[in-house]
């Protein structure tokens, strides 16, 4: 059976809630895309989200969801893919989620390799609750609970993800939805834990602190989220500012339930 993209989606719930010029809409909209290509039944799909802007992101989906607690979305979709191994679980979250309140539960998903695939929103700060920053706004930049600048190192999400033990680990941005929905797609294929890191703008504060106008932090991440291979061509002293893309791991360890039915003589497939 073949299915539209929107076969995936609550369309009754749009339009959304998010701001205008606001990047979430176009992961969603990748990720019912990436699934429709799969051709996964919508009844084999659950999302699962914490809070925050992104996770609201539930609302908009017509397959099984489940919105929890902030930061707690991998824990949540943890025990609903060791209850249910057939179901394709998908935790979508923002950068607060992910790895600020949730840091510890993504650095233990991505250590046992969970067979379940995280797609992080990053836009650099919390948006819902007002731009406070997070552990991925880069050190100096303006948000409102750090007006002179945030003096904090900010996390790599993806490098972190690669480090703590991912089979798969890439990063795109809003800008690029071709790349966006390729990657969305490689993460649901591969088994064991996989994260597609997303940059995406959060104009209403993010964007309206650290650059000029509505729609200039999405044409930062453009031109500053590059290609691997160019980035890592680059003088080290002028990669200040700049991301690579691409796919960073991409490895074949057995995911935490396989080991676990291996350890306990149980079908390695059941
Ligand atoms: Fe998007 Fe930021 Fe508005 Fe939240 S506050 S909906 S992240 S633009």
């Amino acid at each position: 059976m073949t299915y539209e993209y929107t076969d995936y989606l609550n369309t009754q719930a749009l339009p959304s809630m998010w701001c205008a010029g606001c990047g979430n809409g176009i992961i969603v909209r990748s990720v019912a895309e990436a699934l429709a290509h799969l051709e996964i039944p919508p009844h084999k799909v659950v999302i699962t989200t914490g809070i925050g802007c992104f996770g609201k992101a539930d609302d908009y989906f017509a397959t099984h969801t489940f919105h929890g607690s902030h930061g707690r979305a991998l824990a949540f979709a943890t025990g609903i893919k060791a209850g249910n191994p057939d179901l394709h679980v998908i935790a979508l979250m923002g950068d607060g989620d992910a790895v600020t309140i949730g840091g510890n539960h993504f650095i233990h998903t991505a250590r046992r390799n969970m067979d379940i695939t995280a797609v992080v929103a990053n836009n650099l700060n919390y948006g819902m609750t007002g731009g406070q920053y997070s552990a991925t706004s880069p050190l100096q930049s303006l948000t409102s609970t750090a007006p002179r600048g945030v003096p904090e190192q900010a996390f790599d999400v993806a490098a972190l993800a690669e480090t703590a033990g991912a089979n798969y680990v890439a990063r795109t941005t809003a800008y690029h939805v071709m790349q966006m929905k390729k990657l969305v797609i490689a993460a649901i294929q591969k088994p064991g834990f996989s994260l597609v890191e997303v940059m995406t703008p959060c104009p209403t504060h993010f964007g309206r602190r650290n650059y000029k106008g509505q729609h200039d932090m999405m044409l930062y991440f453009k031109d500053h989220v590059l290609p691997w291979k160019r980035y890592e061509q680059m003088p080290l002293e002028e990669k200040a500012g700049y991301m690579p893309r691409g796919v960073f791991a991409d490895r074949d360890k057995p995911d935490f339930l396989k080991t676990y039915r291996k350890i306990n003589n149980m079908d390695p497939d059941r």
